[in-house]
């Protein structure tokens, strides 16, 4: 038996493709968990969606951004933990590392698109770390693809078996709502785009005659022969399939309609996973543990150059966080405590006394934390999963501003413990390389040195759109590579060496020559 403060956690991100219904779904989370009253008290952090690169409005949206950072609620005696991830494809590292401390996620699809490019990226993470997914299938009141070719298509592109556990009753100008698979119970809502409306029929049974008042006589038969064939087809979820990543229940609605949200809501409640064990370098963390441990999967700059704090989040895994209470930071090998811990409970933050698996807060800090970084109660612990994935732009940083070296070098070296991006050093002469996903970091990051640092630099561009870590069994033989590709081989921050390439194909053919050497996608290898 699980300690019922960690077993009513279920913390977890909702993931899409930019426009599929991400931000309209959260919002709608919050009004059927009685969080906000109307639609729109959730600011929308809708300038890092677009796809131009205007910086400046990014940064104005920032402050909103950490509001938004974590949405907290009860709902039906559970404590819900929602994570927001950046929509934009350039802040993707950033959603991926939010992944990280998640227990589950919800990912939107858009039912008139269908699979699109970052939907099939989000999934390729989640299925780095068998993350239970349950998709809801949004816009169901635009004219769309049918309900089982999309299934069809998103079990083949997103290569997951699915379970659907809600079913549409008509779509587009017919669309009138859905009916619960999973609980055998049909309600429909009066469609309301800002609010909570009681449901204007509740009906367990499909032969109840009270629903043709709402319904024709032909869609409640569509509808009963579907569930009857869903059934045939997918049969009744496994949960435990779901909880290892291996099937995703499936939900139809409309967000903006209200439509299928507390189906989704209710079932999810019930079957998404509480916070579960951890994975650290030297062992497995229970959730259970007495003693607390956390790490940090996100730190958010405040770019007031009055308040420089930054706010550093912390994914607790094991044990009760306490305030003011003096905690290990493992890499720094030195004692903190937090007076100010923040919760963030729907889009406003409190001081916390005390804090549990599942749940994050939020810590000032004034420079000891980098990404990946842990906290115990004085146990020498490093959490697995947080890995850096390889940027596809590496430009190498050209110091514009000789007196104010030490400026650009420590800014350089914050705002990549930030992980604002990745630094490489190359030889000869410490050249530093900067790796992102996309332009707009190379944006912030010039713009954050000049005011922030006082440092000016310019970037030229390389012509690598790859980078792999190296490793091998034989470290002769790893010596020997990296002083061989040296004008290819980059240092990251803990001094791995990082082969460069202008291409996975060039990569595939350096793999052939140094058959010894091992070539890893992301930093993180086991
Ligand atoms: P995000 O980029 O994934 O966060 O998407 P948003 O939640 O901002 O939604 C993108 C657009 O789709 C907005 O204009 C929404 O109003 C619209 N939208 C969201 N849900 C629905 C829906 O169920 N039906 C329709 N027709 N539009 C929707």
């Amino acid at each position: 038996m699980l300690n019922p403060e960690i077993e009513k956690r279920k913390t977890f991100a909702i993931i899409s493709h930019p426009d599929a219904g991400k931000t309209t779904l959260t919002e709608k989370f919050l009004l059927f968990g009685g969080a906000i009253n109307t639609a729109g008290a959730v600011k929308r952090n809708k300038a890092n969606q677009s796809n131009t690169s205007d910086f400046m409005e990014i940064e104005k949206q920032r402050g909103i951004s950490v509001a938004t950072s974590v949405m907290g609620f009860e709902y039906s005696g559970k404590r819900i933990n929602i994570l927001d991830t950046p929509g934009h494809k350039d802040f993707a590292e950033d959603t991926y590392r939010t992944l990280s401390a998640v227990d589950s996620v919800i990912l939107v699809v858009d039912c008139v698109k269908g699979v699109e490019e970052q939907t099939e990226k989000l999934m390729s993470v989640c299925r780095m770390r068998n993350t239970p997914v349950i998709i809801f299938i949004n816009k169901m009141d635009r004219e769309g693809k049918e309900a089982y070719d999309l299934l069809d298509e998103i079990e083949e592109k997103l290569s997951i078996s699915l379970c659907p556990l809600s079913w549409p009753i008509g779509q587009g100008h017919t669309f009138k709502g859905v009916y619960s698979i999973y609980n055998k119970h049909l309600n429909l809502f009066n469609s309301d785009k800002t609010k909570v409306t009681d449901s204007v029929v509740a009906a367990s049974d499909l032969n109840d005659p009270s629903l043709l008042e709402y319904l024709k006589e032909n869609e409640i038969k569509t509808l009963k022969d579907d569930v009857e064939l869903v059934d045939g087809i997918y049969g009744k979820l496994d949960k435990d399939l779901y909880t290892d990543g291996l099937v995703a229940p499936v939900f139809f609605g409309s967000a903006i309609n209200n439509f299928g949200i507390k189906e989704l809501l209710d079932t999810f409640i019930e079957i998404a996973p509480s916070p579960k064990h951890r994975e650290a370098e030297e062992r497995d963390v229970l959730v259970e543990e007495k003693n607390f441990s956390g790490f940090v999967f996100k730190i958010h700059a405040n770019l007031d150059p009055k308040h420089r704090d930054r706010i550093a989040f912390l994914r607790i895994c094991s044990g009760k966080f306490e305030r003011n209470k003096f905690y290990y930071h493992t890499r720094q090998d030195k004692k903190l405590k937090f007076s100010n811990p923040m919760d963030f409970m729907a889009n406003e933050k409190s001081i916390v006394e005390e804090a549990w698996p599942g749940d994050v807060v939020g810590l000032y800090d004034s420079g000891n934390f980098k990404i990946g970084d842990t906290l115990t109660e004085g146990e020498k612990l490093q959490f697995k999963g947080i890995p850096s994935f390889s940027p596809s732009i590496f430009k190498e940083v050209e110091n514009m501003d000789p007196m104010r070296t030490k400026q650009l070098e420590k800014g350089i070296e914050q705002l990549t413990d930030e992980g604002v991006a990745q630094l490489f050093v190359m030889q000869p002469g410490n050249r530093k390389v900067i790796g992102a996903v996309g332009e707009l970091q190379f944006e912030v990051i010039n713009f954050r040195l000049e005011h922030e640092y006082g440092a000016k630099c310019r970037f030229r561009t390389l012509s690598y759109t790859r980078s792999s870590w190296v490793t091998s069994g034989d470290r002769k033989k790893l010596d020997e590579f990296v002083k061989r590709k040296q004008q290819h081989i980059g240092f990251d921050k803990e001094a791995n060496p990082v082969y460069l390439a202008d291409s996975e194909y060039m990569i595939n053919l350096t793999k052939q020559d140094y058959p010894d050497i091992e070539f890893h996608k992301t930093s993180e290898f086991k």
